[in-house]
């Protein structure tokens, strides 16, 4: 059987629909602790990068949003609401694809770490317990302050290699 770390994946049959009400329902549990307000189009852009577990860019987003509505959300807006999502810890920004993927647990603080699929995209992230202790240990070694912990391992997925 599949780790549970990776089990949740488009490729295993999985209820899509539960990860994404869950998602929904831990935003609103974090941003009611933290008093932010989860505004309808901070919610939509989350719904919106939740729709798969591949990384939204920033166009993909305004583009779909301006298909769901005559009234086309100005950028500055809808990069607004991905900088508030992010400050929340809702999304991880994926830098080497500059896009969006959505946080499972965003009730604990942390960077995401992740192993992305070169083939078809899919991001998984890595449980914060393997990666960031050893960063926390050299970075004290050596006296360093770490700012960000950009972890983004590329490759090629399970289902992919599979398929091949
Ligand atoms: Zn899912
Ligand atoms: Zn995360
Ligand atoms: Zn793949």
């Amino acid at each position: 059987m599949n780790d549970s770390t990776i089990s949740d994946t488009p490729h295993c049959p999985h209820d899509h629909e539960q990860c994404v009400s869950d998602a929904l329902a831990a935003a609103e549990q974090v941003c009611e602790r933290s008093g932010a307000r989860l505004t309808p189009l901070r919610k939509r852009v989350l719904e919106l990068v939740w729709q798969s577990h591949r990384p939204m860019g920033a166009y993909d987003l305004l583009d779909t949003l301006a298909r769901e509505d005559d009234r086309r959300p100005a950028p500055p807006t809808v990069y607004r609401a991905l900088d508030f999502l992010q400050e929340h810890g809702l999304v991880h920004r994926i830098a080497s694809l500059n896009a969006f993927i959505g946080c499972p647990s965003p009730e604990h603080n942390h960077q995401g770490h992740f192993l992305i699929c070169r083939h078809c995209r899919v991001a998984f992230e890595l449980d914060q317990s393997l990666i960031q202790p050893a960063i926390s240990k050299v970075a004290r070694q050596r006296g360093f302050s770490v700012e960000a912990e950009t972890v983004e391992i590329t490759g090629i997925c399970a289902h992919c290699r599979e398929a091949a």
